[in-house]
């Protein structure tokens, strides 16, 4: 090394947000002694501030050290990204071809990125107090903005945050002063852990299969070991989830367990909080930023024993990681669809084997991916074939809905049936995954039809607000009452969602209380507690609703399961179609018959015969992906395949196509004699959306080395690419939607 007087510096690589694949050289600070790897630093970038993470101190710049700009400040004492959790982004980073600034902001709560302190402050929450819990908002009739705050309280008994509260109640303090005067409302502090019980319920008795399971985990809970627990709905997957947290607790480690959005419902917190004495925090989308940051530095500090989250809790820091658990493991919900693309199933395995600790997959429909993992030994399967105790699995039949009239919103036998189980005292569950009134609206005599204007798509008739919704990019406009066209009163609906369905039981099975539970119903705070409340307590004897319904829940009296509508899934674009079809369809049989009542399913479709609905009601999910998986295999498509999606979107098809095309010519001239299958560009299925045309590129490889190489030129070639300019364009890896 020379002596200068710019050699005492070091040169630091920092990682910045922004769309550029590499870190960045800074000069660092002269006296600080070397921070770790992993704090924040605030620098100049271009002519802004930015915030950016320390990834390694260097002796040799990339370029000439004259050049490099300082380091502005040195936010952290201790690195908010620990070591692992470093590695994983760098790894996501790689993988998904994602730039590592911009992987590694999207792992921290917001007021980390935002350079906030990372230190706990506790935040004020205001709940209804005992004495205004059962007390009738009514009686608030002279004063509104106090009746309204009163039932928001009421709807959310564990308390809201002034930034909740904000969104909802313009100028709401003086309101809430008046309640806390009465004493009806009160202003409390919100630990980001649960007060754990001192007194917890005893464990089950694990069945022999519940045991087997368990004992295998635990056998090695000191080494990477990747388990997929198959086992089918209602066979006790939680317990053994139980079970297991139980031990790495004792091991004096935390566990980690990741579910689907929907699966994170209050009873399954109820569950865990009533078993496990320890500090248990809870990651989801509702939380304020404040809290959020509370609960990741509990974890990250170790006092948090169990953190349950949904797929963004991958990235919480662990001071002494035990196991990671992933309830649902198939569920839609793990991958990330927009900006940074990643899979959080897969990224905990990346994580587990980092930390050398076990990885728990449990499902009672794996994805095809983890069956083949299974087959290829890289996966361990645990297998759990019955149901616990009484509880038999229902008997399905398919029901052939081609003679039903039209209007009549369900099959005449599965309206008999709906009857009988209902005179027998019995819930019944109508599944149809489709919000809102009906799916088209059209006029008889001219044959317009509502469509939005920015999407290739019709717009859906939502009868409850009065309103054409586009369920793509969110446009609404008035329900018309004429036809817009001819301006004739011919307008008429065609197609089910879940409004229609309510409104048939309503007017055909009047003395039966019915709960609708969907997207629409369940969007305010507390209203999806609400409404499961009136399905578990049997107030509500006929409950209707889209998947929000069909997974997790434990419902011991519904006996009959209606599902509508599965025909669009057997005729889907996408070629997991059929696989999440049933996955959905065996996830919403599993509601049937959980408790001592026998349960049956009714599947309505206007192609009985399709093969593919054959095999899985007749021999079952397994058999169903066993042949599944021949047929990707025989296509040569995932999991036998890797695939990944380049995307283009501008606003006209040209540019986005001819940007792809573009690349593709650089692209097969940069990988020469590589085995890689490129395909397109072709227009997105849905190839307008929002305003904005959609594209595709198609790349496709046997090996994920090939696959890998590729993408690795992506951005540099765009960067050589003039077309660039006029299109946003992602790389999604493993994509698992082909829209
Ligand atoms: P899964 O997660 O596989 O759907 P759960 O763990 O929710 O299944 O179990 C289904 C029901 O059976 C729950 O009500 C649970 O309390 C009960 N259960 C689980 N294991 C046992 C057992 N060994 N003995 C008795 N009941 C059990
Ligand atoms: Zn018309
Ligand atoms: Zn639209």
């Amino acid at each position: 090394m020379h002596s200068s007087s710019t050699d005492s510096q070091s040169i630091w690589h920092i990682a910045v947000p922004t769309p550029l694949h590499t870190g960045f050289d800074y000069l660092g600070p002269v006296h600080t002694p070397p921070p770790a790897a992993g704090v924040r630093v605030r620098v100049p970038f271009g002519r802004r501030l930015a915030i950016g993470i320390l990834l390694e101190i260097k002796q040799q710049a990339a370029v000439e050290q004259k050049k490099l700009k300082p380091i502005l400040n040195l936010i952290d004492v201790n690195p908010v990204l620990p070591p692992d959790l470093l590695a994983l982004g760098r790894w996501a980073s790689d993988y998904y071809h994602h730039p590592i600034g911009a992987v590694l902001h999207h792992m921290l709560p917001a007021l980390v990125r935002q350079g906030l302190p990372a230190v706990a402050h506790t935040e004020s929450i205001w709940r209804v107090a005992a004495a205004g819990k059962d007390l009738d908002p009514a009686s608030l009739q002279r004063a509104p903005k106090q009746q309204a705050l009163l039932v928001t309280l009421q709807q959310n008994p564990a308390g809201l945050a002034a930034e909740v509260l904000d969104a909802g109640h313009a100028n709401w303090r003086p309101a809430m002063q008046a309640l806390c005067d009465k004493g009806w409302a009160e202003r409390a502090s919100l630990a980001p852990v649960n007060t754990p019980r001192t007194v917890v319920q005893p464990a089950f008795d694990l069945n022999p299969d519940q045991q087997q399971a368990l004992n295998a985990v635990c056998s090695n809970l000191n080494g990477f070991n990747r388990w997929l627990l198959e086992g089918v709905t209602g066979s006790g997957k939680t317990e053994v989830y139980l079970g297991i947290i139980e031990q790495v607790l004792a091991l004096g480690r935390q566990a980690l367990v990741l579910v689907p959005e929907i699966g994170l419902t209050p009873q399954l917190l109820q569950r865990f909080s009533s078993r496990l004495s320890v500090p248990i925090t809870v990651i989801h989308s509702h939380l304020s930023d404040r809290q959020r940051l509370n609960a990741w530095l509990s974890a990250a500090s170790g006092e948090a024993r169990v953190i349950i989250g949904t797929r963004s809790a991958i990235f919480i820091p662990l001071a002494r990681p035990g196991a990671i658990i992933i309830d649902e493991e198939h569920d839609g919900s793990f991958k990330q669809n927009d900006g940074f693309r990643y899979h959080a199933r897969d990224l905990a395995i990346v994580r587990a084997q980092h930390l050398d600790i076990p990885v728990v997959m449990g499902s009672a429909t794996p994805s095809l991916e983890s069956l083949l993992n299974v087959q290829q030994a890289r996966y361990q399967r645990l297998h759990l074939p019955v149901r616990t105790g009484p509880a038999q699995l229902p008997h399905i039949t398919v029901l052939d809905a081609r003679n039903t009239p039209a209007g009549q919103a369900i099959s005449s036998p599965l309206q008999q049936r709906v009857r009988q189980h209902l005179a027998a005292g019995n819930q019944v569950l109508i599944f149809l995954n489709r919000r809102g009134y009906a799916p088209i609206y059209m006029c008889r005599a001219c044959g317009w039809s509502a469509d939005c204007q920015r999407c290739d798509a019709h717009m859906t008739v939502h009868r409850v607000r009065d309103l054409l919704c586009c369920h793509h990019c969110g446009a609404e406009r008035p329900l018309p009452r004429n036809c817009p066209d001819c301006n004739l009163a011919e307008l008429f609906v065609l197609g089910l969602g879940t409004e229609q369905v309510e409104e048939y039981f309503q007017e055909h099975f009047p003395d039966y209380k019915s709960v609708r539970i969907d997207r629409d119903t369940t969007r305010r705070k507390g209203q999806l507690e609400q409404s499961l409340q009136l399905a578990h307590s049997g107030t509500a004897r006929i409950l209707i609703g889209t998947q929000m319904l069909a997974k997790g829940h434990h419902f011991p009296q519904v006996t009959l399961v209606g599902i509508l509508g599965i025909d669009q899934a057997l005729f889907s674009a996408d070629f997991r179609g059929p696989e999440y079809m049933a996955q959905l369809v065996t996830q919403v049989s599993g509601r049937a018959g959980r408790a001592e009542r026998a349960g049956e399913v009714l599947i309505e479709s206007r192609q009985p015969q399709h093969p593919l609905l054959h095999a899985l009601i007749t021999r079952g999910y397994r058999a169903f992906a066993d042949a599944a998986l021949a047929e990707r295999q025989a296509a040569q498509l995932p999991p036998y395949t890797r695939m990944a999606l380049i995307r283009a979107e501008a606003v006209s098809a040209q540019h986005a196509l001819g940007f792809l095309a573009a690349l593709r010519t650089q692209l097969q001239s940069n990988m020469q004699g590589s085995p890689i299958l490129l395909l397109g560009p072709a227009p997105a299925p849905m190839e307008r959306r929002a305003g904005r045309y959609r594209a595709h590129l198609l790349l496709q490889a046997n090996q994920p080395r090939v696959l890998h190489s590729a993408l690795q030129c992506v951005p540099v070639l765009v960067a050589g690419l003039p077309q660039r300019k006029s299109v946003r364009w992602s790389i999604d890896v493993d994509p698992s939607e082909m829209f």
